[in-house]
């Protein structure tokens, strides 16, 4: 496996040039992914020009905003010399699975430590997804428990065999990852330049463990785009927090300036992501009217949203347009869901193939179960 630094398809290369000599990167996704204009919503929801940036097509097996991580994040690990990937998530984790599918795809062997949230369709095609790519999946009950199950299995294993698996932290985020992000957002900032959108003046996204929130604001920046972006909070407010955010900012901005003096050093990033707090409802995962509306309304546009994602940034722009705010404005909504449809891959795939701990998720009633992070 070669390790490209750079295909044409990453204007973060070409923004800040000296990156492509430092930052680990190797192509995994189809970049860049489509924008596409909805003016009947726009005219129902009271928006003077709605976009929306098609991230959900970002990958052939696996889409969603997890591939352009993983380009960066698993390129250092196949840097760092590792055979083994390990991570975290809830049980229905976008981040689980897509590592499990991409590393499974560069040859590693992937561990996931994966904690409690409540079950549903979603986490229970994600468990079995994760299995059918190969994952070897750990149930551990809460985030604690995960970190120190992990740190104790990777310790074994470099004992074992000598090379320490690459641990990626929840969400798949970190200073590292938002480069990936960045370069998402600058990839925004070209398709405005070539004149396939209007350039925005305000940007909607999930937040969850806010790489891409900051990723995508951090590009903006670097391509001298003035958007506010909204970073719709789904997780808790310890996970999402301003001071999270502000903190992710600065590290990647040092991480970035490390590379390449040229790019963000100087900008002023804190004014350009607000939290939207509103949207978390009765914690990570739940069920939310507002995002079942959300998801019903845009269904009926094409767009395959989720409710515990994308359904609850949606209705956070259709809450926001209601108030008349975004009359006059250019809003992109950036798609973060895969929606590839796994029937045909699933079929055939028993839950008694997980190990044990997960067969709650496919019992009729429903465990009591903590919230945690995707
Ligand atoms: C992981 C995820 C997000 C949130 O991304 P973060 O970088 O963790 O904030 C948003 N949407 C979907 C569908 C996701 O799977």
């Amino acid at each position: 496996m070669t390790i490209l630094s750079g295909p044409s398809a990453h204007p973060i290369f070409s923004r800040c040039p000296a990156m492509r000599e430092q930052l680990p990167h190797v192509p995994l996704g189809e970049f860049p992914t489509p924008v596409e204009r909805h003016d009947r919503l726009a005219r129902e929801l009271g928006i003077g020009e709605l976009w929306v940036k098609r991230d959900d097509l970002s990958g052939e097996i696996y889409g969603g905003n997890k591939v352009r991580k993983l380009e960066v994040l698993l390129a250092d690990a196949l840097r760092s010399g590792a055979h083994e990937v390990v991570t975290f998530g809830g049980a229905g984790s976008n981040h689980a699975l897509a590592t499990a599918i991409y590393g499974q795809r560069l040859g590693f062997r992937v561990d996931l430590f994966l904690t409690p949230q409540p079950t549903s369709d979603h986490v229970r095609r994600n468990l079995l997804l994760d299995h059918s790519f190969g994952a070897v999946m750990h149930h551990a009950e809460d985030a604690g428990a995960a970190m120190s199950d992990a740190a104790e299995y990777v310790a074994l294993r470099t004992r074992e065999t000598g090379v320490a698996p690459y641990v990626i932290p929840y969400g798949g985020t970190n200073a590292l990852a938002v480069t990936g992000m960045m370069d998402a957002g600058l990839e925004l900032v070209m398709q405005a330049f070539q004149g396939e959108i209007s350039v925005p003046d305000v940007l909607f996204v999930a937040a969850g463990s806010l790489g891409t929130a900051v990723g995508i604001a951090i590009g903006l920046a670097a391509g001298e785009c003035k958007a506010e972006v909204r970073a719709v909070r789904v997780t808790s407010a310890e996970v999402a927090s301003r001071q999270v955010l502000d903190t992710l900012v600065e590290d990647a901005r040092d991480l970035i300036c490390a590379m390449d003096t040229s790019c963000v050093c100087t900008v002023d990033l804190a004014p350009r992501v607000r939290l939207v707090e509103d949207f978390y409802g009765a914690g990570y995962g739940t069920p939310m009217p507002e995002a079942e509306a959300a998801v019903a309304r845009a269904r009926a546009l094409g767009l395959t949203l989720d409710g515990t994602y994308t359904g609850r940034a949606f209705a956070a722009l259709m809450a926001e347009a209601a108030t008349g705010a975004l009359a006059d404005k250019r809003v992109v909504f950036w798609d973060t869901f895969d929606s590839h449809d796994f029937t045909e891959r699933l079929d055939g795939i028993e839950p008694a193939a997980l190990p044990e701990m997960f067969a709650r998720y496919f019992m009729g009633a429903q465990e009591p179960v903590a919230p945690a992070l995707g």
